[in-house]
Formats: C-alpha cells, structure tokens, sequence
C-alpha cells in the first residue's frame, strides 16, 4: 500500500465545540429552563467556557476516563454541556429515558455502572425513588442553582455550584477516536434496555453527515428547533451537528405542548424543527385553534415513527413548510435515511410527491441497507419485495454495552433492524410493519402501518393503531384500536367503508374498537405489546365477532413530573 500522507487527526467530540466557539461564538443557545420555565440565551463561546468548567468539576469528582456519567435532563443548555464536558475528559455521558419505569431507570443505571448522575428539577421525585437502588452512584447532581433545590431524602449536590469556581480553560486530551463518548439504552418493550455505545468517531461522522442539506440540513443561518430529546439518541445529533454548522439550537425544556413550542418558534425564529410526529399533532391543533401562521419555519423533519400522511397535508398545503420524514434507530445514532424529493419529481402532481415523501427515503451516506427474505436471500431493489431490513455503516452499532453476542448482528457484518422493508430501484427504502408487527392473514401479510395511516385519513379520527388478532380461520385478522378526534363519534361501519376504499378488500379490519386515548412507551411510539395484552380475549370469529371488551385500560402514565409519576414511585 502506498499511504497517504494527511494528518492522522482523530475525529473529538470537543473539537465540535471549539469550532463553534471560534467562528461562531455568538451564535445563540436558546433554553426555556426547567426549574423556572424562565428563557436562558448564551453563545456558543459561554457554551465553550462553562463547560471547561464542568470537565474541571468532573476531573475533581474523580470521574475516570471510561467511567460513566448518567443525565436524566431535558434539553437545555447544561445538558448541552455535560455533553462535551463528560466525552472530552474521555468518559461516557449515560443519557437516560425519564419516561421509562422507575425500576427499569434503577436497572439501567446499575448495568451502566454511573458514578455520578445529573437530573433536572423535574426529576427529583425518580431520583428520591430510586437513589438507595443504585448503591453505584456516588453522587446526584441538581442541574439548576442553589436556589432552585427541592425538598429531597437525597443528598444532592447543585450543578451551578460544582462549576462556579472552576476555571474556564480546559485542556482537552486527544485520544483515539474509537473511545467511547456516549450511551444510550433501547427502550426494552421487548426483554431487557440494550445499551448502544456511541464512540467519538461515529458521532462526529453522524453529525457531519446530518447537516448537509438533503438530510437535516441548516447552516449558520439555520434556527433549530429540538423538541427530539437529549435523553435518548443525543437529540438525532443536533446538538453535535447545530454548533458544527453555527447554528442557532432552541432547547424546548420541559413544555412540550403547542403553546409553549408555538412561543419559541415564534419569538425565536425558527426555520428548523425536529422531532416525532405526535408533536407536530400538538402544534397543528394549537396553531388550528389559535389562527397562527409558521412565516418563518421552513422545514419540518418527523421521524421516530411512520409520517401520518393527513398530518403531512396539513403542513405542507396549508401552512406552506415542507415536511421531512426520517427514519432510523438508537443502534444507528440514529439517522438511516431521509425522505427527500429529487429534480426528477418537480413536474409530478402533488399527490405523487406526497407518495414518495410517505416512503422512509433514501439512504444518508455513510448507511448502506438491503432487504433479506426470511431464507437469508438478498431481495431486488424492485420496489416490492418485503423482507427484513438490515444495514451497515460507521455509525452503526456492531454489539450491545456488556453482551456477548445477540442475532441482530449478523455473521457477514449487518445490523438486522427489525424492521419489515422494500427497496426500490431509485433508492427509496419504505416500511411497511415491524417484523413483530406485522398481521400475518391467510398466509399472507397486512401492513400495520398502511392500515393506521389509513384510517387517520378519516376525518373523525385523531389515533389508530393495528394490531393482528387470532383467527380461527385465517391466522390472524385486523383489530383497529380508534381514538376519535374530539367531539366526534364514528361508528365502526364508517371507518371499514372508509378503509375499504383506501386498501385492498381483505385488509380492512374485522373490528374496530374506540379508546381514549393509545397506550405509549418511553419514546412516544405506541406500545403495540399493549395492545395485544388488553384485547388478548377478543374474539374475531368468521361471522359475528364476539367481543369480550376488558374492564381497565393498559394506558400507561405519560406525564413523569406530576401525580402518576408519584404514585409509581411507591414500588419503592
Ligand atoms: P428511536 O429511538 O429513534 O425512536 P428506536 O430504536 O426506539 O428509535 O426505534 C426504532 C424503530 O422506530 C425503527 O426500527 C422503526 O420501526 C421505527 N421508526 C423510526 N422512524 C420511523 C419512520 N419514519 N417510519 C416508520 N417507522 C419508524
């Protein structure tokens, strides 16, 4: 081999910051604070300077290179912080689900092994819970000020206090780019939280390929606003990829409801928004009830689940912002592809640009995918063979944190998603279920996804969820799970017409039954292992379904601060 002859400069996680702080100092942090719901504005060179801080802290506290440090916070600039401070001392920041059960919170912090965890006000309660479970940790971190110290059994130290003092010029090491920086558990519906451990490599990689255009795009003009959460996925990476590109990144806090995101898209300018689809319902409805306008948004990227196509519509044709669909998982940091039209689509009518833009999209650079039938065969790329899909790529997870070996990791190299796929010959990849999703009829397969996103095009319904049923027929049948939009009462006769006219014949679903609202996990996607459990005795028959309706609903609790949240903390 003849080599190269360019500098072996390893890819840092600090590095990201220093860039911003030298060519894009002023550049604006902007978080609504979770203690106060008061508005914090810095640049990135105040980001730069305090958390040099913070690494001086953390080295004081005797956090080692490889240990890890846990974050249960929303996204705010001090977590913003503990993201470079805690990598660029070469340890591991844990980021950690706060709408996950406070037991699994507990069992994740011990499998990490966290010796120091920093948690917002909000999340005072999980902590005064679970601290005495994690014998691990060696202290509990308030992200606020003295001022802002709640009542708590826990001996707590206050963030602002741990920095003050500290200077504010670090001298950041420079290691191998494969140590490790990050760490993020799956959310465990199914068995056990699997830990993804990010390196430095593969998040600067990720970050430098999420700010070109086609994918998040956004450059120092660029407002972002994040409402995709730190805790879990580091954000898809903005809060690598916004101060790679100078631009401004708006951190949400605590208040997640239209209103409150409405006030900082409006008072701050935004052009970007991130985040998951049942977000962008909350800000449709306020914005409908409201009479707002998005003058200045102009791009809004949904991902975490399938893109409902009515809400599609409703901000692309009524409020004239463009709307992205990405897809991607925690094992894939977590970008995979993004939903992006081409020259070649600019003369199609409306109806086929948003046929495309309902495809998951194209794979990013640095994702390579193929779709594997059930017998191990790689598929065509005809736009309709189904079967599991699988990638590989340097930002791709190869294990999990402390497991030997797990059958997503495939011998030649793939990671297997999960996930139920086609690829077609232009490179549009689309979902059509997860594989344990899927509603296997008569030998053949109902997409779960297509038949919820038809029946959300019904103008009565606000959430629906398929989900197969046994039949003593044909294996399984469909059960659409319906929360209807608010003061409306649609009969189940209406919504099987209504599919009908949308899919095949066979696919509409036996039966529909009416909910208030759907059961959802940690990361906000309905929990379809819910589902299943609470109509397990429903009985789809060939003629007249017998309905055997159980007596308690299985919606989880979603709100983590208030009184659910309290009640559940009694387990301890
Ligand atoms: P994330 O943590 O980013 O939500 P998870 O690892 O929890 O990722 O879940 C990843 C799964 O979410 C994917 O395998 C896929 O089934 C689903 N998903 C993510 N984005 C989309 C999308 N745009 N359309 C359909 N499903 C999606």
């Amino acid at each position: 081999m003849m080599r190269g002859l360019m500098m072996d400069a390893p890819l840092m996680i600090s590095g990201i910051l220093r860039h911003a702080a030298l060519n894009h100092g002023g550049r604006e942090i902007v978080t609504r604070l979770p203690e106060s719901g008061e508005i914090h504005r810095y640049g990135y060179r105040d980001a730069w300077k305090r958390s040099q801080q913070a690494a001086h802290a953390l080295t004081k506290l005797g956090v080692a290179p490889g240990e890890r440090v846990g974050t249960i916070a929303w996204n705010t600039h001090r977590h913003f912080e503990l993201y470079y401070a805690v990598s660029g001392i070469e340890s591991v920041i844990h980021t950690i689900n706060p709408r996950l059960k406070p037991e699994q919170i507990a069992w994740i912090i011990n499998h990490a092994e966290d010796k120091i965890v920093f948690f917002d006000t909000t999340f005072a309660p999980i902590v005064d819970g679970i601290a005495q479970h994690c014998p691990g940790v060696e202290k509990w971190v308030l992200m606020a000020g003295a001022e802002h110290k709640p009542e708590m059994k826990t001996e707590i130290l206050t963030y602002e206090e741990l920095i003050a003092d500290e200077p504010d010029e670090f001298d950041w090491p420079v290691f191998d780019e494969h140590a490790a920086a990050c760490l993020c558990y799956t959310s465990g519906t199914t068995g056990d939280p699997k830990g993804v451990l990010y390196s430095h490599r593969s998040t600067v990689l990720h970050a430098m390929s999420s700010i070109a255009p086609d994918v998040i795009g956004g450059g120092a003009e660029a407002s972002i606003l994040a409402v995709v959460p730190m805790f879990h996925v580091s954000a898809w990476g903005l809060p690598y990829g916004a101060p790679m590109a100078g631009a401004k990144l708006v951190m949400p806090g605590a208040q997640l409801d239209g209103a409150s995101l409405y006030e900082l898209i409006d008072g701050e300018d935004v052009t970007y928004m991130v985040g998951v689809p049942t977000v962008w319902l909350g800000v449709l409805d306020y914005l409908r009830k409201n009479e707002k306008r998005l003058d200045k948004v102009e791009k809004i990227l949904s991902g975490g689940s399938a893109l409902p196509e009515a809400l599609l519509r409703a901000y692309e044709e009524g409020y004239g912002v463009t709307m992205q669909q990405g897809w991607g998982m925690t094992e894939m940091s977590p970008i995979g592809t993004i939903g992006t039209l081409k020259p070649n689509h600019d003369g199609l009518p409306q109806d086929e640009k948003v046929k495309i833009k309902l495809k998951q999209g194209l794979g990013v650079y640095g994702v390579e995918l193929r779709v594997v039938s059930e017998d191990g065969k790689i598929l065509p790329r005809d736009g309709k063979s189904s079967g599991h899909l699988q990638v590989r790529g340097p930002w791709i997870a190869s294990q999990y944190f402390k497991r030997d070996s797990d059958d997503q990791f495939t011998d030649d190299g793939w990671f297997d998603t999960g996930d139920i796929a086609h690829l077609d010959d232009d490179g549009y990849m689309t979902i059509t279920d997860r594989a344990k999703d899927v509603i296997k009829t008569g030998g053949e397969w109902i997409s779960s996804i297509d038949l919820e996103n038809a029946a959300m095009g019904h103008p009565d319904v606000a959430q629906a969820a398929a989900i197969g049923l046994p039949h003593p027929k044909w294996q399984e049948r469909p059960l659409l799970v319906v929360v209807p939009k608010e003061g409306c009462s649609p009969t189940e006769q209406q919504i099987q017409d209504y599919i009908a006219e949308k899919c095949a014949k066979w696919w509409v679903p036996d039966a529909v039954e009416f909910v208030e609202e759907l059961p959802l996990g940690a990361t906000g996607k309905v929990l379809k292992t819910d589902l299943r459990e609470r109509f397990k005795d429903y009985k789809l028959g060939e003629d007249k379904p017998k309905k055997a309706r159980p007596e308690t609903s299985a919606a989880p609790e979603t709100d983590n601060g208030g009184e659910k949240r309290k009640k559940f903390l009694g387990i301890f």
